[in-house]
């Protein structure tokens, strides 16, 4: 909430260039208070790259105590959904953020008309009748200046007789532009007279039919920038040559200087005076394994190669979030990989990093075997059953215990078992010790095997000295394993996820294959486990380590107690850097 002095910054706060700005800005008295926003395109769902947009400009505000808005970039009717629009508002909420307000660039469409209107009057946009391709051939080069058009210079009279008439929609789709009147032979090829305005006779998800003209994002962004109040707007690098062109656009319509523009939308609800923002630009934020083109994303979704924009291979937002990824994991990437102006790629592997830090502070520990084979325990009676008593996060008490049932048949991993170890195993082997997690130590007495020769059960025997609380029990063996009660384990769906590209930049490998060929096939696995009764009876999204496999959740859509469905977030270790022999 608007406040008249900032609140002292943290000294644990992130420095970085546009944090030295803003508090040089709050020190010199520029302004007393930040704005920002954070202004999607509802034409799809945020990515892992918005993250970092999400986290600088909300997480800006929140630090110096101002606010931040939420807008709608909704210029381009045709590729925008109203879906996509509930979409990003769950997804940034999701992330841990709150808005201050919502807006849309639609709620400004009057406010853009009239700003068009007086820049007309002031002899600084005119209607052009020349077609996109003729546009182009009279926009020159980087190496050559522009022509002006041969509508340039009609009058004012004309250009406002003609430009209601566009927005009257009596002209056809591109038959007409509004252009600001700036300079053919602009070094920035921004400046060479830009398009302002476009007639475009299609439905708004906001407006409806309201507008058959619709402003251009250059001139669009600009004003509702300054319509917001908004002090510091930051976005991507490939914005900077944008830059003159906004601060045109902020500085010739001036809405601060001429309320008229303005006053009937601020009394609709707007709630911050007009003010000239500032544009700043930072670095996208590039992953590699990943792709963070929205049009791209959208295409594994309408040619299935993914099961829709929250399947957890995919790097939107709602896709990590389904896959277990966390909010405070993805705040710490953002954190780790710092603002800067200099482009670069992350290596998918510090994302990793980040996820499994914060789960493994976080998530509790469980029992799970997902490829299983059976162990008996030969010289416990028949029947015998015990409950046992588990710490559920060796590291913090605070997370209790649970009581895991302990009986004479168990499950355990197929690969705990090696029948001709490798050297240095230090599992299960014939007439080998292993500790069983939590129970004691176990003897490997027998290998049953059907008659193809594959091994279908395994018997032992469990030393009653080693049993948890006697002296026996510091007895050392190599190796400890987990285990799931066969008599109590529920039967889990487990889905294997691991990265949806096979290559680190699956749109930039020299290789002649498209992108899509890049896909890897092994992406998504999905296998029946068992899992110890108290991994099952959880909610969604409920996210645990299965201990010795990795970080799993409980899925946001298709897991029930009664039938319990687990994605895995994420291994322990980074498998992909052992594979590359790092
Ligand atoms: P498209 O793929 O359609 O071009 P976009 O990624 O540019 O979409 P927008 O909805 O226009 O998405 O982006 C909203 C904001 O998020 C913009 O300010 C943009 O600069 C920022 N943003 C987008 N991608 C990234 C990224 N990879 N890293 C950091 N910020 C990003
Ligand atoms: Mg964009």
């Amino acid at each position: 909430m608007p406040t008249d002095h900032p609140a002292p910054i943290p000294a644990s706060a992130p420095q970085d260039f546009i944090r030295q700005i803003v508090r040089d800005d709050l020190a010199s008295g520029k302004h007393v208070e930040i704005h920002t926003r954070f202004p999607p395109e509802p034409n799809g769902y945020l990515h892992i790259g918005h993250a970092k947009a999400i986290c600088l400009s909300f997480g800006i505000a929140r630090e110096f105590d101002g606010w931040c808005n939420l807008r709608l970039d909704d210029t381009n009717p045709g590729r925008e959904d109203p879906e996509f629009v509930e979409g990003i508002k769950e997804d940034v909420r999701w992330l841990g953020f709150r808005w201050h307000e919502l807006r849309h660039a639609s709620d400004y469409f009057d406010v853009f008309y009239r700003g068009a209107l007086k820049l007309i009057e002031d002899g600084k946009a005119y209607v052009d009748d020349l077609d996109a391709e003729q546009v182009r051939a009279y926009r020159g080069t980087l190496t050559e200046p522009g022509r002006d058009s041969p509508y340039r210079t009609r009058s004012i009279e004309e250009n406002l007789d003609l430009f209601k008439r566009m927005r009257a929609g009596e002209f056809a789709d591109g038959s007409k532009t509004l252009r600001a009147k700036i300079d053919m032979a602009a070094g920035n090829i921004n400046l060479r007279d830009p398009a302002l305005y476009r007639i475009r006779k299609i439905a708004h998800q906001n407006t409806g039919d309201a507008w058959p003209i619709y402003p251009m994002y250059d001139y669009a962004h600009a004003l509702s920038d300054a319509m917001e109040g908004i002090t510091h707007s930051l976005c991507t690098l490939e914005f900077e040559d944008h830059r003159p062109l906004y601060d045109w656009c902020v500085d010739n319509v001036d809405l601060p200087a001429n309320p008229s523009l303005w006053q009937s939308v601020v009394e609709a609800g707007l709630t911050a005076a007009p003010a000239k923002p500032r544009q700043i630009e930072f670095s996208r934020l590039n992953l590699s394994y990943c792709i963070t083109s929205k049009r791209k994303l959208a295409q594994l979704v309408s040619e299935n190669f993914v099961d829709g924009w929250d399947d957890p291979r995919m790097n939107t937002l709602r896709g990590l979030r389904r896959r277990g990824f966390t909010p405070a994991g993805l705040r710490l990437l953002v954190e780790r990989v710092g603002v800067s102006k200099q482009n670069s790629v992350i290596d998918y592997a510090v994302l990793e990093g980040c996820i499994r830090e914060d789960l493994d502070a976080t998530a509790a520990r469980r029992m799970a075997v997902l490829d299983p084979l059976k162990l008996v325990l030969t010289n416990l009676p028949a029947g015998h059953e015990e409950t046992l008593t588990f710490p559920n996060h060796p590291k913090d008490e605070s997370f209790g215990t649970r009581l895991v049932p302990f009986a004479r048949e168990v499950w355990i991993e197929r690969d705990d078992f090696a029948e001709v170890p490798p050297k240095g195993f230090h599992r299960l082997k014939p007439d080998g010790e292993v500790r069983l997690r939590g129970v004691g130590i176990v003897k490997c007495t027998e290998v049953v095997k059907d008659a193809a020769g594959n091994v279908t059960e395994l018997h032992g025997t469990l030393d009653p000295d080693t049993r948890h609380g006697l002296p026996g029990a510091d007895r050392k063996v190599k190796g400890t394993i987990h285990w799931v009660s066969a008599k109590h384990a529920v039967a889990a769906e487990v889905r294997l996820y691991d990265r949806l590209f096979s290559v680190p930049a699956p749109d930039g490998e020299d290789d002649g294959k498209s992108w899509l060929e890049h896909i890897n096939p092994e992406a998504k696995r999905v296998v029946s486990g068992w899992l110890e009764p108290a991994a099952a009876n959880v909610d969604p999204e409920q996210r645990f380590q299965f201990e010795r496999l990795g970080y799993f959740v409980a899925d946001r859509h298709d897991h029930r107690a009664d039938a319990p469905v687990f994605n895995r977030t994420v291994t322990l270790r980074d498998v992909w850097a052992r594979a590359a022999g790092q």
